[in-house]
């Protein structure tokens, strides 16, 4: 379906521009004194790294925040779960992902020389749909690692059943679900290790950081020595470690923010609530659930997706509209993990996570985007839609 582009903008109110670009995202920031002063106890010690002051006081107030014994600061997400495989310390083999994810997901698989196998996604919440993941799994399975989309929990029961059965590993990489509960716990506490991002575009942020949540002592401590290259003491190498450690600079401005995470998650719910008032009826644009059983969301992403017969246009011409009035809204996630050149999956054997991918456009959410940037950036989709739906189109009527 092709819509003039141009054309369609000619007939749109010029003043729904914005005059500077609004992002996806924008990271929830200190001011610069708040910063200091979180960051002054590392100047005064003249202390950047290695286990320092206040590395040690996010890791404590995160790991009760998240009610976890066992929590592991990261330079970033990916270095994580690249250490996360290396504890497990699995043969050669598959492991079993989805392809509906950002690069890390995928790239650490090939890092450790283990083959990515997909499974297709659930078309509601984009997560591996474990009604395929049963027949996935063959002698050369080594380990499970679900993505949970946007925030949204995996099946996590049923997925913890089959990985059961079969003797395997499940590690999640839980990027963006800081702050998710399900059935009254932290989302992070599922599965053997899960991964949680603090990128600046992720909803608590240590500019780059991230971290491991394990379910076991023993991971804890080797995870500990596998961060910092595998030193127990002065005068002991005892496994082949990597450099994971989150420095003080970091850990500064996660502790400035972790008190603000509920506040931020507030205020998002009150944005989604908006897109939900300026977007409910409109045709052709599905919008993500308020609400899930079991489940408080953070409203990571506003994820929506544009059925083009209804709504007129597909959603990369969405998308183009959208920027030219300075919206830089993003198509999380495409391209998909499978279809990579070094993954090597054909076109067409994951109907659902490849009409996901053409279809799936994140909409601008952060707990300061104001109401009214909301409700234009709602007006410029619903001006566009029923422009091109009364005949602007009309050639390929
Ligand atoms: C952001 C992200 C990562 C990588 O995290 P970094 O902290 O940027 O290394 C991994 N997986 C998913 C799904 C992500 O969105």
């Amino acid at each position: 379906m092709s819509v003039p582009i141009d054309a369609l903008i000619q007939k749109m109110p010029p003043e729904l521009r914005f005059e500077s670009p609004v992002y996806v995202t924008r990271p929830n920031l200190p001011t610069l004194e708040e910063y200091a002063s979180c960051l002054a106890p590392a100047w005064e010690r003249h202390w950047l790294t290695n286990d320092g002051c206040l590395h040690e006081a996010l890791e404590r107030q995160l790991a009760e925040y998240l009610g976890t014994p066992y929590l592991r600061l990261f330079c970033n997400g990916t270095i994580a779960l690249l250490t996360a495989l290396q504890a497990l310390e699995l043969e050669p083999g598959n492991v079993i992902t989805t392809p509906f994810s950002f690069p890390a997901t995928v790239n650490v698989l090939h890092w450790h020389r283990l083959r990515p196998v997909f499974c297709d996604i659930e078309p509601e919440s984009h997560n591996l749909d474990p009604a395929h993941l049963q027949a996935l799994i063959g002698p050369d399975t080594r380990a499970i690692l679900p993505v949970h989309v946007y925030g949204r929990p995996c099946k996590v029961e049923a997925i913890q059943d089959i990985a059961g059965q079969h003797g395997l590993p499940v590690v999640y990489d839980a990027a963006h679900a800081i702050g998710v509960r399900y059935k009254g716990k932290s989302l992070l506490c599922q599965g053997d290790m899960s991964m949680v991002s603090f990128h600046a575009t992720k909803l608590f942020t240590t500019a780059e950081g991230g971290a491991l949540i394990m379910n076991s002592e023993t991971l804890y401590d080797r995870i500990r020595l596998l961060k910092n290259f595998g030193i127990a003491d002065e005068d002991t190498v005892i496994a082949p470690g990597i450099n994971g450690k989150m420095n003080e600079l970091q850990a500064a401005l996660g502790l400035a923010r972790i008190n603000t995470v509920n506040d931020e998650i507030q205020q998002r719910r009150r944005i989604a609530r908006l897109y939900h008032d300026g977007l409910g009826k409109t045709p052709g644009i599905a919008l993500p659930p308020l609400h899930i059983p079991d489940v408080e969301s953070n409203f990571a992403y506003f994820p929506v997706r544009v059925e083009a017969r209804m709504f007129g246009m597909d959603r990369n011409t969405l998308c183009s509209i959208l920027r030219y009035f300075n919206v830089f809204a993003r198509k999380y996630f495409y391209p998909l993990c499978s279809s990579y050149a070094w993954c090597r999956v054909a076109k067409g054997a994951l109907p659902v996570a490849e009409s996901a991918a053409e279809n799936a456009l994140c909409l601008p959410i952060f707990g300061k985007l104001p109401f009214a940037w909301v409700q234009q950036i709602c007006a410029i989709i619903n001006e566009a839609g029923s422009i091109v739906r009364s005949g602007c189109n009309n050639s390929h009527a």
